[in-house]
């Protein structure tokens, strides 16, 4: 019989952890699918893989990992694809936001023949009115340049083992999990999920933190913004010779204006593009720099022995 993997991410999630491994190992045993829960815990400053410990000793499909400090979620699927034994491997958020009855269904999936099953939200659970317009924002780059609605995805999937080697032979260091699994191209179809309330503790998303996953990720995954310099630049060219044959024109004509407030607007705005341009390019910049250090994507400080 195939063993199903669940890679939990748990960052200071103490008041999840048994009720999450409990539920999803009823709702997996009630299926009779073979699993084992790897919770990975992110660094987390609280009793999140004390817990796991105690656990694991009690049950060998509880296992755990321990980062050295925080690595952030998408460090800890990576870590977690390296040590599972499963034939497939699912990823699902430690605070029970995605149903674990989903899993099961997307395990059938897979037996027929699927290679990803992606997890999309019917809705987006309770969310205020700016974040949604920043998410709404975000997304809608991404779909475009990955042709594929990305609103509505979630790291909540299933992948079989082979798409798993894949993920894990990428040489990058900053990777976009969700948009990944999609980029392989594996045959792949979706699982369709009402997201839930948070049963305990807070979320770890800040604003400015989401703002951050936004620029890294659209940047991992595309140079869309690098031809966004190009295009701006030949906009001004275009610009500037329409203005350039007006103002000669106006000159020979003798009714050249004194042209104090063109120069100083047009001076701040060309200043303002170049300066944007500047920071894009630095900001690829400093991305190759990171990529080039080749440092770990995560440090495993500890690991449940059953591991
Ligand atoms: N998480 C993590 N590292 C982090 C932040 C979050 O492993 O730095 C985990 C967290 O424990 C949870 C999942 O990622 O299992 C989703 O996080 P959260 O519920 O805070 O995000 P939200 O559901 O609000 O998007
Ligand atoms: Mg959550």
């Amino acid at each position: 019989m195939s063993l199903l993997s669940v890679i939990i991410p748990s960052y200071n999630e103490e008041a999840n952890i048994e009720r999450t491994a409990e539920t999803i190992g009823r709702v997996l045993s009630e299926a009779q699918i073979e699993y084992e829960l790897l919770f990975v815990s992110d660094g987390s400053k609280d009793k999140t893989y004390e817990l796991v410990c105690d656990l694991a000793q009690k049950d060998a499909r509880v296992k755990g990992l321990q980062f050295s400090r925080n690595f952030g979620k998408e460090a800890t699927i990576f870590a977690g694809m390296e040590y599972i034994k499963g034939d497939c491997c699912a990823v699902i958020d430690c605070d029970l936001q995605h149903p674990p009855e989903t899993l099961v269904e997307m395990y059938h999936l897979w037996e027929e023949g699927y290679d990803v099953i992606e997890g999309i939200k019917s809705n987006r659970g309770k969310e205020g009115i700016i974040h949604k317009m920043f998410v709404g924002i975000f997304y809608g780059i991404m779909s475009s340049l990955m042709k594929m609605d990305m609103n509505a995805t979630s790291d909540f999937k299933l992948m079989d083992k082979k798409v798993v080697d894949v993920l894990l032979s990428l040489p990058e260091k900053n990777t976009f999990f969700r948009a990944l699994t999609f980029w392989t191209g594996f045959k792949s179809t979706t699982v369709t999920f009402d997201v839930q309330e948070r049963v305990a503790g807070k979320s770890k998303w800040s604003f400015m933190s989401l703002v951050k996953y936004a620029i890294s990720n659209t940047t991992s995954f595309t140079t869309a913004p690098l031809q966004f310099v190009t295009f701006m630049g030949v906009l001004m060219i275009i610009f500037s010779v329409v203005l350039g044959v007006q103002t000669l024109v106006r000159y020979f004509m003798g009714t050249a204006v004194e042209g104090f407030t063109t120069v100083i607007l047009l001076l701040l705005v060309i200043g303002g593009c170049i300066m944007i341009s500047l920071g894009i390019i630095g900001h690829y910049l400093s991305r190759i720099y990171e990529e080039v250090k080749g440092r770990p994507k995560y440090i495993v400080r500890d690991k449940t022995e059953n591991l």
